[in-house]
């Protein structure tokens, strides 16, 4: 993990590994102190803390929440005193996708031997997706806490005499998609609607939603975007996840109308130039996405996470690379 200076009150923290759950955070050092999403666990919010801690003594006053994923909110606890800011949708949609108690049981179950064995004949991708997050993370003592100042469409702060805007787009990858933008700095904060030479994993949502808000991007034209995932990157981070996005719909429908399943989609159609991106797997779930949209199910269908995960570690032994969530 490690801090960088983006602009003249903005800092972006990366967590370099780049797989799943390794989200950024923000800080906006003026008016009080602003933090943009509260990382994966409390080990790694209380880091991210400390490393703010350089540029900002006191602790923030404003926490916001870019949406709903547990990567990007289970740190708010540590923020006792602090406004939590988010769209009217993300408390909810925080205890139907964000609840710590199942993915507890999970780590704790993967990490003992026998039911290890045991889940691993069931669910090969969990057991996997499981093993990979104990290296990094511990899902003890997260308690959901909610954010309780709520908007729709905008909310502006004005952070002595800065001005920061918060600007809803979802649903495009989550329910919650909000930016931050931050005009006189020539900054956003993207959250995960950008991933960053990673894959995407969009869960509830349009492919058309999601090109509105890459395109949005572009027209404010900022120098500095921070993407929910991934190193920093300038327009050229929006203009290369969209050619990823067409690329995947466009081979989907190819696969769609010769009637294979998603899952034999993901399989065949080639990484190309996004291979090179971690964990390029994760393409069944763009592909799923795209299926869902030509079946005409609604954006917010349920996912099945086990056969998902599972789905994604077929995809990646099926295409003889390591398998990578
Ligand atoms: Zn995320």
């Amino acid at each position: 993990m490690e801090m960088k200076q983006v602009s003249d009150h903005c800092f972006a923290v990366l967590n370099e590994k780049n797989r799943v759950c390794d989200a950024n955070s923000g800080l906006i050092n003026l008016g009080g102190g602003v933090v943009i999403d509260t990382q994966s666990d409390l080990a790694h919010a209380r880091r991210m803390i400390e490393m703010f801690g350089r540029v900002w003594t006191a602790m923030p006053q404003r926490v916001i929440n870019t949406h709903e994923d547990a990567d990007h909110v289970w740190g708010n606890q540590l923020f006792t005193e602090a406004e939590i800011i988010a769209h009217r949708s993300v408390p909810d949609r925080m205890k139907q996708v964000a609840e710590p108690k199942e993915s507890q049981k999970l780590l704790h179950g993967v990490g003992r031997l026998l039911t290890r064995l045991v889940l691993k004949q069931l669910h090969p991708g969990i057991v996997a997706a499981g093993q990979q997050l104990l290296e990094d993370y511990d899902f003890d003592g997260i308690e959901l806490v909610l954010p309780t100042t709520l908007f729709d469409a905008r909310y502006e702060l004005d952070l002595d005499g800065t001005e920061v805007h918060l600007i809803y787009v979802g649903p495009c990858h989550q329910v919650g998609d909000t930016i931050i933008h931050v005009p006189k700095e020539r900054v956003v904060f993207a959250g995960d609607v950008l991933f960053r030479q990673c894959t995407p994993m969009g869960w509830t949502g349009t492919y058309d939603k999601w090109f509105q808000c890459l395109d949005l991007m572009l027209e404010l034209g900022p120098e500095v975007i921070v993407p929910g995932h991934g190193p920093l990157c300038g327009i050229e981070g929006v203009s290369e996840m969209r050619a990823y996005l067409e690329y995947v719909r466009d081979e989907s429908r190819t696969h769609f109308d010769a009637g294979l399943t998603s899952l034999e989609a993901a399989k065949r159609i080639e990484f190309g130039p996004y291979g090179e991106w971690k964990a390029p797997a994760r393409l069944f779930m763009n592909v799923e996405r795209a299926y869902r949209e030509f079946r005409h199910e609604p954006p917010d269908a349920p996912w099945d996470t086990a056969a998902t995960f599972d789905a994604i570690y077929k995809v990646a032994t099926a295409k003889g690379i390591p398998v990578e969530f």
